[in-house]
């Protein structure tokens, strides 16, 4: 798994609705990338700030700026290559 797939999968893996296969792979990755680790952090944390142990449903402005953050990640991979 590159990084790319581990943020499109952050929100399952975070759900835990991810395949065991899938989630170790993800986990795997992790091990050796701070990026990602830091992004899975993130979302966690932002994910229990909002939870309260109701069905996670982020604020729109929360959200989008979560989004945002995924999407320039994303491009500077691209960039990357
Ligand atoms: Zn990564």
């Amino acid at each position: 798994m590159n990084c790319k797939g581990v943020i499109l999968e952050v929100s399952n893996y975070l759900d835990g609705d991810l395949e065991l296969s899938v989630r170790q792979e993800l986990e795997r990755h992790l091990e050796h990338c701070g990026e990602c680790k830091m992004v899975v952090d993130q979302t966690r944390l932002t994910v229990n700030v909002f939870c309260d142990c109701k069905p996670i449903e982020l604020p729109a402005d929360v959200k989008s700026r979560l989004h945002d953050a995924l999407r320039r990640k994303l491009k500077d991979n691209d960039q990357l290559g």
